[in-house]
């Protein structure tokens, strides 16, 4: 498989370009052609697969296919790590694939103060990665609307729920619009993370590596 195959964007393919990246990672290549379709994709991948990219790079393509500005105080793309360390590096993978395509894009994380995080999102982002904790914060103190999300990605969900991150979670998939796109990654995949699958996604499409 090549990244030409998939078909995607030519700002998205300049940047793998850049990034020197050649040929897709097997979670990329199974991943890709099901997630730039639309459909909800249930990954099972580790960390240094290249998993971010299996669902940054499909989602760019898509947001590069219907091009709007994100509403004031809104996100288009919602990505739930459980870290800040795991937050910050997929915020710089997006903004790495994104380079070429006048990306907004927003950090929140908890442990900081949220003044600049309410500013950064007061014009609104294409994608907003955030820890559960901190994600709530912002909406009830109306800094952050979930209504507009069209894309929501989990990564990591086993840590999110060994963290304690469950409740929070279905707190934020409860306010999200039920017309979305979900892609969902987990390391590993016992009852209740399949349960907790099952909840968020419609007719997924499983991929494991
Ligand atoms: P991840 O599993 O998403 O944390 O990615 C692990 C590392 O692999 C990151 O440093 C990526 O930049 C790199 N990477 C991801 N996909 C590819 C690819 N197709 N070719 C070369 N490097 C890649």
């Amino acid at each position: 498989t090549t990244f030409q195959e998939f078909g995607l964007a030519d700002p998205i393919t300049r940047a793998l370009k850049e990034e020197n990246y050649t040929t897709p990672t097997p979670i990329q290549a199974q991943t890709i052609p099901i997630a730039i379709t639309g459909k909800d994709v249930i990954g099972i991948a580790q960390t240094g697969t290249g998993k971010t990219a299996s669902f940054a790079l499909p989602i760019l393509h898509r947001l590069l296919e219907n091009r709007i500005k994100p509403q004031p105080k809104t996100c288009r793309v919602l990505v739930l790590s459980p870290t800040r360390e795991l937050s910050g590096q997929i915020l710089d993978s997006f903004n790495a694939y994104g380079r070429h395509m006048h990306l907004a894009s927003a950090l929140a994380i908890g442990g900081v103060p949220m003044g600049r995080q309410v500013r950064s999102l007061m014009q609104g982002v294409d994608v907003l990665v955030a820890t559960p904790g901190r994600l709530l914060d912002l909406v009830q103190s109306n800094g952050l609307k979930l209504n507009m999300v069209e894309f929501l990605v989990l990564d990591e969900a086993d840590r999110m729920l060994d963290m304690g991150f469950i409740n929070d979670i279905r707190k934020v998939v409860a306010k999200l619009p039920i017309k979305r796109q979900t892609l969902f990654f987990s390391a590993t995949m016992p009852k209740d993370i399949a349960d907790l699958a099952e909840a968020m996604l419609k007719d997924p499409a499983r991929v494991a590596v």
